[in-house]
């Protein structure tokens, strides 16, 4: 937690800036662009939604390492459009569960004030970043088909989401877009409200 407002006197990250106009940068309105800019992708996402899935046109490259603890070959194929460089995977024996291949998905941020942002006033972090991610020979079964790990804040992840899993949080987030339009029309009645009461 901040305390950075609960004080009453918001620290100045610009030496020249009064309280008064770091009390501005650090309201609401100052995340407004980040918020249009999020709602231009949540109907950009429900343009995708009708579109078939399709395989990037590349073909997944297939390649061996050196089994660290058997010292034996092992041939392996990446996931379809993975990103990763597996030169050093193919270069020294390496342990199998250290090898994954992935995608990351377009970052999104947002500004954030509090614990993550280390007290310094409103901080551009990710916000629902996501990596699609197999993790061939992990000892959790699961990660051994393609997953979608959702970095939910910056350094917050849910991990391991299969379909199922990434439909309900789909839900969940899909719900929580309409709470937020919500708040932004109560927002706007709120702030006309208190406008006229303080004149
Ligand atoms: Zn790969």
């Amino acid at each position: 937690m901040s305390n950075t407002v609960q004080s009453g006197r918001p620290v100045a990250a610009h030496p020249m800036e009064t309280d008064e106009q770091a009390r501005a940068r650090l309201s609401v309105d100052c995340a407004f662009p980040a918020v249009a800019a999020f709602l231009a992708d949540e109907q950009a996402r429900e343009r995708v939604d009708g579109m078939t899935p399709q395989l990037p046109a590349d073909e997944p490259k297939t390649w061996t390492f050196t089994n660290a603890v058997t010292g034996e070959p092992v041939t392996l194929t990446c996931m379809a459009g993975c990103t990763v460089d597996h030169t050093a995977d193919m270069e020294t024996p390496t342990h199998p569960e250290d090898i994954n291949c992935y995608t990351d998905g377009t970052e999104m941020t947002l500004p954030l004030l509090g614990g993550l942002s280390r007290g310094h006033g409103p901080e551009d972090l990710t916000v629902l970043g996501f990596r699609m991610e197999v993790d061939p020979f992990s000892t959790t079964v699961a990660r051994r088909l393609p997953h979608l790990n959702i970095e939910f804040v910056e350094e917050n992840w849910i991990e391991g989401l299969d379909p199922d899993a990434l439909a309900t949080v789909i839900g969940q987030l899909s719900g929580q877009l309409t709470r937020l339009r919500v708040a932004h029309s109560q927002l706007t009645a709120v702030r006309a409200e208190y406008r006229r009461r303080s004149a």
